[in-house]
């Protein structure tokens, strides 16, 4: 019982919640409770002005009046400044034994009143102490220990003065008086349990939304913060760096090799991987630095207040350096790269997406020039994005059909000096523009998502000057990653090829390591396709990426392209020729062909021709040529005086 009544009055210190609702609920009503108070008291005072003496019916209420006021006043600074829950509970237990003194002070008015006054007066009086009992427990619903105090008060004062008068009318109006109050306080019971359901759903409710916001802002394989809370935090330090004038760096660092890693190992060997790179990211970049997984195997970095670029690159490196130390899963032994892009504002980005867009450029440039390693976005890479753009535009309205040409890179086979095929080079005469190199539209077509469509037109055009060809003459073409990430994509090439005439088991098509990677398994499906129809595939580029011969074993290749890279100068530098010399070695060993590109010099040649049998590529037989002077070529190549 006691437990219940001690329930029932008590300040909820433990629900914090529920005490700030409570407080607040309170302070808004207290007013009000006070102004009636007052507004009553006069109108009672007036009834009795002239008929009790002044002291009682003048200077009390002004009493009373400067009471409530001061009162008033103390409560309204309390109430204004921040409300610790301590605070908050005090001010409530003051608030509740002040309103008990108040009410006691009123009610002894009213007694002291009382014998003045005619039958009407006393009415009045009567009236006073009802009315203004109901409407205080009304407006302390929210503290019950003090709406409870005052309603024993007054009704003890009421029943004392009228219960006993001998006045029915009087006795009834005490009855009337309790039955309301009693009928108050269990409603205010009733209310007090719903506000308190209430408070405790709400706050449940705001825990709830709380941990939903912090899971929805975290990555939960890596426990980073995710793509959306990265954006949120970039925002948030670009104002600060924007108002500060700090500088503000931004890193995306992508994974090299990480897909195999997936094909290879199967998922779970994946995710624990991703793990592991957050947590060596997470303990390189402390401080000032904030990581997060930006989704796949790329990660992100905001560096505020950045150092210099130098010290950017180191930090940099630092990552890329880590990253290489082979990761070590219970059984397996994993070596993958990293790669990381960065960009400063305000050095060369002024907003937050150019930020990111230079970041990533960056990444993508370091990829292809020097994988593994950290590339900071430079003036150069700005002077790129303008010429980029303009080529864009000049694609948007290019009539490619028409604009699009093939030429053709003779493939000789040394021994016997017998031109054996050509490459297919595409080349692209733009009226805008003039020339473009393929090494930027193919890039930027694969970046824009144009490239299906250039390679369509491409091998169309390659595969009908092909056709006229005679002496079991082949032909190679280059492919992008993204012709062979679809199968409709693979479809389309297929019916083009078989649509031309052409012999497709004198095609070879050319496909990079980085394709390759890009998807391992979707490659495989993509190569064992073109396979079937009797294409030979091709490695391009070989030695410029990261696999080894035995990880692309798994693909069924048919010849590897040795990089002009290891090539060049190969007669003066040991190492290229022992590279060369090796890779020729192992692509007989595992029955490929291989043809070495890139030659441009009698001396390269005659180093090659120390290894034997090879078929090579380059300028110093032809360099690339249109389609109208490839007979000459190849009956140039036949005629006495070259042999
Ligand atoms: P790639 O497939 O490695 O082609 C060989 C590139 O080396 C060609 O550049 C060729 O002109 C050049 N080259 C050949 N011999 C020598 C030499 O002795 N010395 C030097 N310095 N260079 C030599 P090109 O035609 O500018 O093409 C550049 C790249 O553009 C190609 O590299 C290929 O990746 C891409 N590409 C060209 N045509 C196509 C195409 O039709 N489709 C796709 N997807 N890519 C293409
Ligand atoms: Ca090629
Ligand atoms: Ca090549």
């Amino acid at each position: 019982m006691m437990k219940h009544i001690r329930e029932f009055v008590d300040i909820p210190h433990d629900k914090p919640e529920l005490l700030k609702a409570q407080g607040q609920a309170f302070s808004r009503q207290l007013p009000f409770m006070y102004l009636m108070l007052l507004f009553n008291s006069w109108a009672l005072a007036f009834t009795f002005i002239g008929i009790a003496p002044d002291a009682l019916a003048i200077y009390c209420p002004i009493l009373l009046t400067v009471i409530c006021a001061v009162r008033m006043l103390i409560w309204w600074r309390t109430m204004r400044g921040e409300l610790s829950l301590d605070k908050s509970a005090r001010v409530l237990k003051i608030a509740a034994r002040i309103s008990i003194g108040i009410a006691f002070l009123f009610s002894l008015w009213s007694v002291c009143l009382f014998p003045y006054g005619d039958v009407y007066a006393q009415s009045h009086v009567a009236f006073f102490m009802a009315i203004s009992v109901m409407c205080s427990i009304f407006c302390m619903m929210h503290l019950r220990l003090a709406a409870m105090s005052v309603a024993v008060i007054v009704n003890v004062a009421i029943i004392g003065l009228f219960g006993f008068s001998g006045h029915v009318p009087f006795v009834m109006i005490v009855l009337n008086t309790l039955c309301v109050s009693i009928t108050m306080l269990a409603i205010l019971v009733i209310y007090y349990r719903d506000f308190t359901y209430m408070i405790e759903a709400r706050s449940s409710a705001r825990a709830l939304s709380n941990e939903n916001l912090r899971l929805a802002n975290l990555d939960a394989l890596t426990n980073l913060p995710n793509r959306r809370s990265f954006f949120a935090h970039l925002d948030d330090e670009f104002i600060h760096a924007e108002a500060t004038s700090a500088r503000l760096a931004l890193g995306i660092v992508d994974l090299n090799g990480f897909k195999p890693v997936n094909d290879l190992y199967g998922h779970a060997v994946g995710d624990n991987l991703l793990i592991e790179v957050g947590r060596r990211l997470q303990s390189r970049c402390h401080g000032r630095v904030h990581v997060a997984r930006l989704g796949g195997d790329e990660f992100a970095l905001i560096i505020s207040d950045a150092g210099s670029n130098e010290e950017l690159l180191v930090l940099g490196e630092q990552i890329c350096a880590d990253l290489l130390e082979p990761f070590v899963f219970s059984d397996v032994s994993i070596s993958i790269s990293g790669s990381v892009g960065l960009a400063v504002y305000p050095d060369l980005a002024k907003d937050v997406t150019s930020l990111f867009e230079r970041a990533d450029y960056a990444l993508y440039n370091g990829k292809r020039t020097h994988r593994g390693h950290a590339t900071l976005f430079s003036v150069d890479h700005d002077a790129q994005i303008h010429r980029d753009a303009k080529i864009e535009q000049a694609m948007h309205t290019a009539d490619l059909e028409h604009e699009l040409m093939i030429f053709f890179q003779p493939i000789i086979d040394v021994d016997n000096r017998h031109v054996i095929g050509f490459e297919a080079l595409a080349r692209w005469l733009s009226p805008q523009l003039g020339p473009v190199p393929p090494g930027l539209f193919i890039s930027l077509a694969e970046r824009n998502g144009k490239i299906n469509m250039f390679t369509r037109i491409l091998l169309e055009k390659a595969l009908r000057v092909a056709a006229s060809w005679h002496n079991n003459m082949r032909l190679s073409f280059n492919l992008s990653a993204k012709d062979i990430s679809s199968s409709e994509g693979v479809g389309q090439l297929i019916e083009i090829i078989k649509k031309s005439g052409f012999n497709p088991k004198q095609l070879d098509l050319e496909i990079t390591e980085t394709a390759v990677m890009h998807d391992f398994g979707r490659a495989r499906i993509a190569i064992d396709e073109l396979k079937q129809l009797g294409c030979g595939i091709s490695l391009d580029d070989f030695g410029t990426g990261f696999s080894s011969l035995s990880q692309l074993h798994a693909l069924p290749l048919t010849k590897i392209k040795v990089d002009r890279s290891f090539v060049m100068d190969l007669h003066i530098k040991p190492a290229s020729y022992k590279i060369v010399k090796s890779l020729l070695a192992l692509s007989r060993d595992m029955g490929l062909g291989c043809i070495v590109e890139g030659v441009e010099t009698e001396e390269e040649m005659q180093a090659l021709r120390t290894m034997g049998n090879i078929h090579v590529q380059g300028y110093y037989f032809s360099p690339p040529i249109p389609e109208n002077q490839i007979s000459a070529f190849v009956t140039s190549m036949q005629s006495p005086e070259y042999a």
